[in-house]
C-alpha cells in the first residue's frame, strides 16, 4: 500500500467519524496522493491504471459502494484495423475509419486532433482492454452507428468490469462521494470527499474527473433538445449517471462543448411498472412505425441508429407508435435494462403481453381503431398502411430501405400496437478538453491540475463527435488511459520543482 495512503487503512478516517457521532464539526482528515481520481467507471478505472503503470500513487474516489460504474453493461467498443478484424478478412484501419467519421456522427470532424489520435489508437486500446481484463472478443458486428464496416467488437461486459476493478486494485475507495474540488491559486489540487466513514480531503496535484454522463438528469438533457420539454423522455443510462461531475467542473470554471448533440435512442417503450424506465421490444424492425400524424417516418431497421434523435425531434407529440404483426407480438420480449434487473432482482425480459395487459399495449381491430389512440387521420394513416403493406407482402423492395427479412406483412383487423419514447442514453456533450484531455475553461486556456475524460468530457472532449457515435466505450477508456498517463507526467513534474 502507497504509504501516504496508510493513514487510511490505519483507521484514522474512522477516528474522524466517531468524532462526529459525539456531535462535535471534525475538520476532514487530510490524504495525499500524486493522482486523485474522482468515479470508479470505464474512465476512471482506466485512468487509474494508467496512472499506477506510469508510477503514480493514485487514490479513486467512487461514490458508489461499488466500482464499475456503467461500465458492467456496455459490451461494444468501436475500432478499426483491429487483429479480430483482419482474422474475419475485414479490410479496416484508421485511415477508412476516419473518411467515415463525418457520415458516421452526423457531422464530427476527422480532422480534430482528439478524434484522429482516439481512432489511430482505438485498436491498441481495444488490446489494452483485453490484455488488462483478460476479456476476449467474442464478435465484430456492423451496425449503424459504427460505419461501413464491421467494427463494433463485442467483449463480456462482466469480465471488462471486473478486470478493470481487479488491475485498478486497492487504489479504488468506495462510498466516497467528491462534493467540492479544491481550488487554490486557480488550480484544481484535490478534493473534498464525504466517504461513508467519515469526511476525507484528498490532496494531490493532479486530479482526473470521471464521473460519468447525465441520462439521470432530464432537466439537463432537455437543456441540450429543448424539442424534448414535453416528451415522455426514457431513462436509458444506469442510475450513476446523475451529471453530478459537470456540477464539480462548473465550479472550476471549466467550459462545455458540443451543446445540443445528446445520444438519445429511440427503441423502448416505457415499463408501467416503474415510471421513467425503459423496457426495449425485440423484434422492432419488423414492425410498422408511425407517427402521430399517420406518416411513415422511419425506416424500422434503423431504429438502433442515434440518428434517431433528428426523426424524434421533428414528429408531433415526440412519440411514435409499432404496429406489430400478430405473430410477432405473440412471442415479442421487452427487455428489462441490465442495471434493473443486475440489482433488482427482475427478469432480463417479459413477455410483451404483459404491457397488454397492463394497458401499457393495445391490440386493436381496425386501422380506425388505431388512429383514433394515435390522435392520427384516419385517411393518412391508411394510406401508410397500404403502401408499407404492399411492400410487405411482395417483400420489396422498399422505398425506404428496409431489408427484406423485416418486411413482414401486417393484419388490418389485428393491430398490436406500442407507444415508443425518446431515451436519454449518453453524453457526447461534456466537459471541454484539449487532446491531453486537460480540462479548458471559457477562453480556451487548460485548467491547471484537471483532466476529464469519459461520458463527463462528453466521450472525447470535443464537438467533433457530433451527433455521437457507437461504441464509444472504447473512447471512453481510450480517454481514460490518456489522462491518467498525462496527470501522472504532470504530477510528477510538480514534485520535482
Ligand atoms: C445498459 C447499458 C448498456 C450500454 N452498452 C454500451 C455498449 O455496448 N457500448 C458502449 O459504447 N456504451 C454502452 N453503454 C454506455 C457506457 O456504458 C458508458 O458510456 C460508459 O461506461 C461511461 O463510462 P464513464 O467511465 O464515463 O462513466 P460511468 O461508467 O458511468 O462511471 C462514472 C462513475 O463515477 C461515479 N461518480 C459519479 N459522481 C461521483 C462523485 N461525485 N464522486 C465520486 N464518484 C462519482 C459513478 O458512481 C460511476 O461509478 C451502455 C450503458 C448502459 C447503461
Amino acid at each position: 500500500m502507497p504509504r501516504r495512503l496508510a493513514l487510511l487503512a490505519a483507521g484514522l478516517v474512522g477516528a474522524c467519524a466517531r468524532k462526529a457521532d459525539t456531535g462535535e464539526t471534525a475538520a476532514p482528515v487530510e490524504v495525499t496522493a500524486d493522482v486523485l481520481v474522482i468515479g470508479a467507471g470505464s474512465a476512471g478505472l482506466a485512468a487509474a491504471i494508467a496512472a499506477r503503470e506510469a508510477g503514480a500513487e493514485v487514490f479513486v474516489a467512487e461514490r458508489e459502494d461499488e466500482a464499475g460504474g456503467s461500465s458492467g453493461y456496455a459490451g461494444s467498443f468501436l475500432a478499426a484495423g483491429t487483429e479480430a478484424q483482419a482474422e474475419l478478412g475485414v479490410p479496416d484501419d484508421a485511415a477508412t475509419l476516419l473518411a467515415e467519421w463525418s457520415e458516421i456522427t452526423g457531422g464530427g470532424d476527422p480532422d480534430d486532433p482528439t478524434v484522429r489520435a482516439f481512432v489511430e489508437e482505438s485498436a491498441d486500446t481495444l488490446d489494452w482492454l483485453v490484455a488488462t481484463t483478460g476479456a476476449s472478443v467474442l464478435a465484430v458486428t456492423t451496425e449503424f452507428d459504427t460505419g461501413a464496416l464491421p467494427r463494433k467488437h463485442w467483449l463480456s461486459s462482466e469480465v471488462v468490469r471486473e478486470g478493470l476493478v481487479a488491475a485498478a486494485g486497492e487504489a479504488v475507495h468506495t462510498g466516497c462521494p467528491a462534493t467540492a474540488l479544491l481550488v487554490e491559486d486557480g488550480a484544481v489540487v484535490g478534493a473534498d470527499l464525504a466517504c461513508a466513514d467519515g469526511d476525507l480531503r484528498v490532496r494531490a496535484p493532479a486530479t482526473v474527473l470521471a464521473t460519468g454522463g447525465f441520462a439521470r438528469d432530464l432537466d439537463r438533457v432537455r437543456a441540450q433538445i429543448p424539442e424534448l420539454a414535453e416528451a415522455e423522455v426514457l431513462f436509458e443510462a444506469a442510475p450513476v449517471a446523475d451529471g453530478g461531475g459537470l456540477g464539480l467542473a462548473e465550479q472550476a470554471g471549466a467550459a462545455t462543448h458540443n451543446e445540443g448533440h445528446y445520444g438519445v435512442y429511440v427503441h423502448a417503450t416505457g415499463d408501467w411498472r416503474a415510471p421513467g424506465e425503459a423496457l426495449w421490444p425485440a423484434s422492432l424492425a419488423s414492425t410498422l412505425i408511425v407517427d402521430a400524424e399517420g406518416r411513415r417516418p422511419v425506416a424500422e431497421d434503423r431504429t438502433r441508429s442515434l440518428a434517431m434523435l433528428d426523426v424524434i425531434r421533428e414528429v408531433p407529440g415526440h412519440r411514435l407508435w409499432a404496429i406489430f404483426p400478430p405473430a410477432t407480438w405473440e412471442t415479442t420480449t421487452l427487455g428489462v435494462p441490465a442495471y434493473n434487473w443486475v440489482t433488482a432482482g427482475q427478469p432480463e425480459s417479459i413477455p410483451a403481453a404483459e404491457a397488454e395487459k397492463a394497458g401499457a399495449a393495445r391490440r386493436l381491430g381496425s386501422l380506425d381503431a388505431v388512429a383514433e389512440l394515435i390522435g392520427a387521420d384516419p385517411d393518412a394513416l391508411a394510406a401508410t398502411f397500404a403502401a408499407y403493406q404492399e411492400v410487405a407482402e411482395a417483400g420489396g423492395p422498399d422505398p425506404m430501405g428496409k431489408a427484406a427479412p423485416d418486411l413482414v406483412p401486417l393484419d388490418p383487423t389485428d393491430l398490436p400496437v406500442l407507444p415508443i419514447d425518446p431515451g436519454a442514453a449518453k453524453a457526447f456533450t461534456g466537459v471541454r478538453t484539449d487532446e491531453a484531455m486537460r480540462v479548458l475553461d471559457a477562453e480556451g486556456a487548460p485548467i491547471p491540475g484537471l483532466w476529464a475524460a469519459g461520458e463527463v468530457a462528453g466521450m472525447l472532449g470535443t464537438e467533433a463527435v457530433g451527433r455521437g457515435f457507437g461504441g464509444s466505450a472504447c473512447a471512453v477508456t481510450w480517454g481514460g488511459r490518456r489522462a491518467g498517463e498525462a496527470a501522472a507526467a504532470y504530477s510528477a513534474s510538480k514534485e520535482k520543482l
